[in-house]
């Protein structure tokens, strides 16, 4: 369905009540700062939108661009690049390509490549446009980010590296309008980014920017910035933030890089600390950007470019005709495909130490994977099984039948579409039939070798008893 029905059918009824009532007090409010960028009505407390006492009721804006209340993909995709996804999981997209700034004063601060700076820097320079709404940081509190327009390479430059955590960057529209600034560009997430091409597209004049790019990064899940660096890392781990240069995502882990040291906090520990919006966003790529930058797919120091629309294409060409990036083909898009599925299914590793007693109680690698696969997307179909895990359905399928031998996991046929899914069975029950089996493997072992034990402590008593009577 394009158009959410609600909004189609009571539009002129809608205010911020309902935003609060659908999207802000259901958990799915991931802070993108659209509504607080077009309506000054509205603020930011704990990183979710209120509204003042004079706001106007009979306006829907708030709820009308809200990217989590509706987004009507497949409309956005036709306008902006004339036609829907090339792509499942990236969306549409003309090419894909690694590359690095050739600028060391970009490379110096950068997240991974510099990529985005180095555009958001010509983009100013060559006069295209006047601003660019992105997340700076905080004067008051190290690490935080704040939405900003960047007028000058400095701002760029000092906004550079990434904050991993909620910003509403999408609320600096209201400066951007207050400076009288109109030409403008964008960077963000993808909701950001869903935020952005709705006022782009359908606030028919309302809004007066013109918006020339949208450069997106790529985003897995985000952080609340007083949950996790105020409280967490701050408060119980003892981490100064002020002594927090960058935060870096790597090898499983947080990294936090301090002028002479890296604090390293593996990610499972943090985890209880992502926005609860982040947990049902599908969108890793920022499908509807004119650009999309990530560092997934390409070596450490590059980045993985996205290049999507017209637009982004001859932006992306003038860059480059300006020797301000170098280009690679070394990019694996198949794991740049492989974590935005990961992303579109919500799946989840199982942790190494459930693997584990999983493996004890019998189970090979491929069957740990599987019923792991089935756990974290609850009624999975073959072929979404199939498209996870990239290898041959042969051996998918021979891993299923082994985990419903075992009663680990159930095959039923889905009455509309008639095709097979597959059920895991409930881990505890798992656990339970596990743990009888290793018990009664346990008696029998005890059975067998008692017996055993006690025939050879009898035979030695006696042998002692002759040896006795000899003597
Ligand atoms: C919250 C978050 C999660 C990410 N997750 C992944 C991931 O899982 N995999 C992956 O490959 N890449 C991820 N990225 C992208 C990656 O961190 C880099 O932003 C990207 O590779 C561009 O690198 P760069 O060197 O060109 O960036 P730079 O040139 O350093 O520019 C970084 C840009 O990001 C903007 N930015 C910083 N923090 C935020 C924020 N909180 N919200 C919005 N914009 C921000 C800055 O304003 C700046 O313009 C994530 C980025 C963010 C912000
Ligand atoms: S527009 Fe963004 S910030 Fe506002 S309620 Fe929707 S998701 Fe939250
Ligand atoms: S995971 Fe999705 S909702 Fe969360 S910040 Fe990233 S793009 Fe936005």
């Amino acid at each position: 369905m394009e158009i959410n029905p609600i909004l189609e059918t009571r539009k002129e009824e809608l205010a911020f009540d309902d935003l609060d009532y659908y999207v802000i007090k259901k958990g799915l409010c991931t802070g993108c700062g659209t509504c607080a960028g077009i309506c000054s009505h509205i603020e930011f407390e704990d990183n979710l939108p209120s509204v003042n006492k004079i706001y106007d009721p009979y306006c829907s804006s708030c709820i009308q661009f809200c990217p989590q209340f509706y987004t009507p993909f497949s409309k956005i995709e036709k306008t902006v690049f004339g036609t829907t996804r090339v792509d499942r999981n990236l969306g549409y997209y003309d090419h894909i390509v690694s590359a690095r700034s050739t600028s060391d004063s970009i490379l110096n601060v950068c997240q991974d490549g510099g990529v985005v700076s180095t555009i958001s820097t010509y983009l100013l320079e060559a006069g295209i446009v006047d601003g660019i709404v992105m997340s700076g940081i905080s004067k008051e509190d190290p690490l935080k980010p704040v939405p900003i327009v960047a007028t000058m390479e400095k701002h760029v430059i000092d906004a550079a590296g990434s904050r991993y955590c909620v910003c509403p960057v999408v609320m600096g529209l209201r400066e951007a309008f207050e400076k009288d600034i109109r030409k403008i560009a964008i960077v963000g997430t993808a909701c950001q980014v869903q935020g952005i091409r709705k006022v782009e597209l359908f606030s028919e004049d309302h809004y007066p920017f013109d918006i020339k790019a949208v450069i997106g990064v790529f985003c897995y899940e985000n952080f609340l910035y007083d949950d996790l660096f105020k409280n967490f890392i701050e408060g119980e781990l003892g981490i100064e933030l002020k002594d927090v240069k960058a935060v870096k995502i790597r090898h499983n882990a947080f990294e936090l890089h301090r002028t002479h040291e890296i604090n390293s906090i593996p990610l499972k520990t943090v985890y209880k600390h992502v926005n609860g919006a982040c947990t049902v966003c599908r969108d890793f790529t920022a499908e509807l950007a004119d650009i999309s930058v990530g560092a997934i797919g390409s070596a450490t120091g590059w980045n993985t470019v996205i290049v999507r629309s017209k637009r982004g294409k001859s932006l992306f060409e003038e860059v480059i005709d300006n020797n301000l990036l170098l280009l690679s083909d070394k990019v694996d898009i198949d794991n740049l495909t492989r974590m935005a599925r990961y992303k579109k299914a919500h799946v989840e590793e199982i942790s190494t130490e459930a693997a584990k007693f999983l493996r004890e109680l019998g189970a090979g690698e491929l069957e740990v994977q599987v019923y792991g696969l089935l756990l974290s997307l609850n009624a999975p179909r073959l072929e979404t099984i199939n498209e996870i895990l990239h290898i041959s359905s042969d051996e998918i399928e021979q891993a299923l039948e082994t985990l419903i031998e075992r009663g680990w996991a159930t095959r039923v046929t889905d009455p509309y579409t008639v095709s097979h899914i597959y059920l895991p069975e409930k881990p505890e029950i798992i656990i339970n039939n596990g743990m009888k089996k290793l018990n009664n493997k346990l008696k029998q072992l005890k059975r067998s070798v008692l017996s055993e034990l006690t025939s050879l402590y009898m035979r030695r008593i006696s042998e002692i008893d002759v040896l006795k009577e000899k003597a």
